[in-house]
């Protein structure tokens, strides 16, 4: 029997736009421009590690210039390659998109394996790489700004953020080169827990939408849903927290790079965050049962699947053994364009990664937009809106005869603190996007919400460009 080769992620990509284009009205060169990655930068540079030169080999793909600065992660990652680098560039820009954050899309990588580094030896690279995008411009405020991906994390942010400081000592708003940098260093709180926050938030969305929730036979909301999350990284391990402590929902399996724990009466997440910290692995966690396959909690019975660490995780290959009638993409193309046509002719719903993931990217345009504001959010109105609140809850006082009690009257008076604010417009921008996302289905009868997603995407970039009067 012939083995099916698994389609590149560009292929992937290429194969939902095409489905897409098909609802879109939009001059077909414009469209065939929108498709293709507009900037490629592929770096081979030097490191001298260990007394030896060793080579490494380096990208940064901006997809769209439509708007700008553009805007993408970057993933340290030891197989990477420039294909691979232009099909998730090309996601950001839809993500954008779809989320309306002013962002053309970027991605950019380094090929290594962390585990075979020491921290010093990271930063060297890091360095390294944030001077050649320097040399050639693909990083600055205005021109593409990084966030974290795969691999890399707040630590990596700021070795960038400072390398492009010391390179720009004058320019005003450097620090806004970079998102997803620590607090402490120009970040914004909420921006680590961003992206599995978003996939919480929107998987609540969905199930306000009872047509839809009906189609996977489930109801209710996240409530004692069980859950299976592959990927304990960055994503995986904030959404599994999340919607366990807020939410109720039950996390049966969790799936690393060395294998699957499964308790299908639930595993206490933060818990497994403590053992992997003290053991190193999730691998024999007490009162689970360890599969070494890390693709074995794919085919789980569950309600929902989450993937949430590599691309081309569920393929033609084993799409038709899934039996979770609802996938949240919480990683950048888990889901192959064959294995995505098996699971759609199964009924299976799939909330797609362009959608479903953008919680990173929105947090990041809070953080970026903060950089560039120069000042804490609410400053100024902070004060008057103290006088404000108190006049009105003394009226209330007043009139009722009843005072508040003192913790709530010390909360309305205040106010919300930055991670309130960054949660709620995150949420707000969630629930948007896919409210979005179904009219557009319901307007195009398209028969799914990835290609629904697309068409939304797509359509606010021809968009942009006919705005920017190129096209007619
Ligand atoms: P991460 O590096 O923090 O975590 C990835 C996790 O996946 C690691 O724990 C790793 O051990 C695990 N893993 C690696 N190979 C695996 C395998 N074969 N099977 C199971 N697990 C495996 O990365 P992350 O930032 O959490 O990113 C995960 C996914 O989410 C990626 O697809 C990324 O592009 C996407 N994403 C990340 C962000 C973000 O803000 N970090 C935003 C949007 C999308």
């Amino acid at each position: 029997m012939t083995k099916t080769r698994t389609p590149s992620m560009l292929q992937v990509f290429n194969d939902h736009f095409d489905r897409a284009a098909g609802y879109l009205k939009a001059p077909a060169d414009l469209l065939e421009y929108i498709r293709a990655c507009h900037s490629l930068y592929s770096i081979k540079f030097p490191v001298r590690l260990r007394g030896k030169v060793q080579i490494f080999h380096a990208y940064r793909a901006e997809h769209s210039h439509h708007r700008t600065p553009t805007k993408g992660g970057i993933r340290f990652a030891p197989d990477v390659n420039l294909d691979e680098v232009a099909a998730l560039a090309a996601l950001m820009t839809l993500k954008c998109a779809i989320v309306n954050v002013p962002f053309g899309g970027a991605k950019g990588a380094i090929a290594l394996d962390t585990r075979a580094y020491e921290v010093e030896e990271l930063e060297r690279i890091t360095r390294r790489y944030t001077t050649e995008l320097v040399r050639k411009n693909f990083i600055g405020p205005a021109v593409d700004v990084p966030a974290p991906d795969m691999g890399t994390g707040e630590r990596e942010m700021a070795w960038i953020a400072d390398t492009y400081i010391m390179l720009h000592p004058s320019e005003l708003n450097s620090m806004a080169c970079v998102t997803g940098k620590p607090v402490a260093q120009g970040g914004i709180h909420g921006r680590a827990e961003a992206t599995g926050r978003g996939v919480q938030y929107a998987l609540r969305e969905f199930f306000r939408h009872p047509d839809l929730v009906k189609a996977t036979g489930l109801s209710g909301d996240l409530s004692g849903k069980r859950i299976a999350v592959q990927g304990f990284g960055n994503v995986g391990s904030h959404f599994a927290r999340l919607v366990q402590a807020e939410d109720g929902a039950v996390i049966i399996s969790l799936s690393e790079r060395d294998g699957t724990i499964y308790a299908p009466d639930g595993l206490d997440v933060n818990a497994v965050l403590q053992w992997r910290e003290t053991t190193g692995s999730i691998q024999n966690f007490p009162d689970a049962t360890t599969l070494s396959d890390p693709k074995a909690g794919l085919e789980l019975d569950c309600d929902i699947l989450v993937p949430a660490a590599l691309q081309n995780q569920i393929t033609a290959e084993n799409a038709g053994r899934i039996t979770a009638p609802l996938i949240a993409e919480a990683a950048n193309g888990p889901t192959t364009s064959d294995a995505d046509a098996i699971l759609r002719a199964h009924g299976t719903v799939i909330l797609p990664d362009i959608y479903a993931n953008a919680g990173g990217v929105t947090v990041s345009y809070f953080e970026w937009v903060k950089n560039l504001y120069h000042m804490r959010f609410g400053l100024m109105e902070e004060r008057i809106g103290i006088r404000t609140r108190r006049q009105m809850m003394t009226g209330i006082e007043t009139v009722t005869e009843r005072a508040f009690p003192p913790p709530i009257r010390e909360e309305m008076l205040h106010g919300i603190d930055e991670l309130a604010l960054v949660n709620s417009g995150l949420e707000e921008t969630m629930v948007e996007g896919f409210q979005e996302i179904v009219e557009i289905m319901q307007q195009n009868q398209t028969p799914d919400l990835r290609t629904a997603a697309f068409v939304c995407g797509l359509h606010r970039v021809v968009e942009a460009y006919q705005e920017l009067g190129i096209w007619p």
